[in-house]
């Protein structure tokens, strides 16, 4: 199901709002019969969706006074909706929509996010400059011809360009969403680009690309702590693969990388800062630009930092939380598994071998249908093994992670391995190199209902990575899963790697 988005109900023309301070009304383009027909908007595939409507304080205190209830935002000076299940089952709806008359409960003072689609404003994937455009998945206007789209489109950017319209974008800059290529450009939208852009850093930020690797290493490299025992979060596979589910970007700021991802809540820095050099200038600017973008969204933070760098940040006045801490082994007690605080792994291993004879091999990329086809199987077994819901959406999110490493797996440097079972394979990882004595187990599948095929492919994986010169191996954390924290405890931790996000003090 293609992501969905708010409506543009029933009428032609929509009456001007009194409190906001826009004086003229803006024409929709979609006439209400095609809307009432039509399976589209105002309907989410996920609770997080960033295409839920921003609304602003005034359209909130509107929201609030037509029925909404405020529990739904969760910032009274302007958020995204919070959405509600759909009761067919089926995705999410905005929790003004009424499914049974797909109607808009709150149509006359539904948020300028709504009366804008089919139009949507965004930014070039570069984040230089606001376009106006509009999006493909609203049926109606993928039949229209593109005159009535363009006369309309006209109409729209005149309206959006005055300057009530720019000074309510300049004061909630989220409404003017991130790149999405399913959007059809019509124009640039000069006046919004340079209001949005007075006084802010002059910061090209690029889009994160597998050209990138090299950039994004390099720079981890010469970062405090690289030649010690770094965090999972320090390699760029760990983040590229999750592409998926969130739009990274970087800039370089003050002479360092700085590492972002756009979340559906606004942009957040995935890594401190990458480089040499003080942290004080780069950070600074990094939250300066953070806070331009996401307004007062509590989103605004930085991920993964190092012990390393946490006394630097702390003394800068900065406010440092501990997070889930990654898990770090002594390479030679994971390949070995001797003595009675392995006997459990061992036994497993032993069973695997005298009952299936698995064949530990490299993986081949050719086995990436039938990795895919044993990870669909490993998730209808956890389904059924009754994770939890927050498991269940680990578990949905990570399908597109280990499509991405099954494909990109050469360019993004990992080490693979299958197990096979009578030529069948049974069990897959992968992994790569955070340094020259540190390796990190990125993925793990095993089939559950084959005892001892996840011990001993790990193992083996482990022992390959202790022959070829690892010291220590990384696990990343447990995402908060007991279970997961169950496993990786039975493996003996030597040691919890900590790692801390940091926000900027409360002003
Ligand atoms: S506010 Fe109304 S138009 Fe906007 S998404 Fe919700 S139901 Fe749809």
């Amino acid at each position: 199901m293609p992501p969905q988005r708010m409506t543009s109900p029933f009428v032609q023309a929509t009456p001007a709002i009194p409190s906001r301070p826009v004086g003229q009304s803006l024409l929709q383009i979609v006439p209400s019969t095609a809307c009432l027909h039509c399976d589209v908007c105002c309907r989410f595939p996920e609770s997080d969706s960033f295409l839920r409507p921003f609304f602003t304080a005034d359209e909130i205190r509107l929201a609030v006074g037509a029925g909404l209830a405020p529990e739904r935002f969760s910032d009274v000076e302007g958020a995204q909706i919070e959405v509600v299940p759909n009761p067919s089952g089926e995705g999410y709806l905005c929790p003004a929509f009424d499914p049974a008359t797909s109607h808009c409960r709150i149509y006359d003072r539904r948020p300028l996010d709504c009366r804008l689609y089919p139009f949507a404003l965004m930014w070039d994937a570069s984040h230089t400059q606001v376009l106006l455009g509009w999006d493909t998945k609203c049926p109606y206007m993928r039949d229209l011809p593109s005159a009535p789209i363009e006369q309309a489109a006209e109409g729209t950017a005149r309206w959006i360009e005055e300057d009530a319209t720019l000074e309510i974008l300049a004061r909630y800059p989220r409404l003017v969403g991130r790149f999405q290529d399913d959007v059809i450009v019509l124009r640039p939208l000069a006046r919004v680009t340079e209001r949005l852009q007075q006084g802010r850093l002059p910061v090209r930020m690029q889009p994160l690309t597998i050209e990138d690797r090299h950039r994004l290493e390099s720079a981890l490299a010469e970062s405090p702590g690289a030649q010690e025992l770094p965090l999972a979060a320090a390699s760029f596979a760990f983040h590229y693969i999750w592409r998926h589910r969130l739009t990274y970007s970087w800039a370089d700021l003050h002479g360092h990388l700085c590492l972002f991802a756009d979340s559906p809540d606004g942009i957040f820095m995935v890594l401190p800062p990458l480089g040499t050099g003080p942290l004080a200038e780069p950070v600074a600017a990094a939250f300066r630009l953070m806070r331009e973008r996401n307004g007062s969204s509590s989103v605004t933070r930085m991920a993964n930092v190092p012990e390393a760098s946490v006394a630097e940040l702390r003394a800068a006045g900065y406010v440092v939380t501990a997070q889930e801490p990654d898990y770090l082994y002594a390479a030679a007690d994971l390949a070995d598994l001797v003595g009675d605080a392995y006997r459990s792994p061992r036994a497993a291993c032993n069973r695997f071998l005298r009952e299936h004879d698995g064949v530990f091999e490299p993986y081949d990329p050719r086995d990436r249908p039938a990795c895919l086809s044993l990870f669909r199987e490993w998730s209808e077994q956890k389904q059924r093994a009754g994770e939890d819901d927050w498991a269940k959406a680990l578990l949905e999110d990570a399908t597109g992670a280990h499509e991405a490493a099954l494909s990109a797996y050469d360019e993004l440097g990992l080490t693979g391995a299958v197990v096979r079972v009578q030529g069948r394979i049974r069990a897959y990882t992968m992994g790569l190199w955070l340094n020259q004595s540190v390796f990190c187990v990125l993925l793990e599948v095993a089939d559950r209902d084959m005892v001892g095929a996840g011990p001993f492919i790990f193992r083996e994986f482990c022992r390959q990575a202790r022959n070829k010169g690892a010291c220590w191996i990384n696990t990343m954390d447990d995402s908060g899963l007991p279970s997961l924290a169950r496993a990786k405890h039975w493996y003996r931790p030597a040691r919890l790697l900590p790692n801390y996000t940091v926000t900027e003090p409360r002003r």
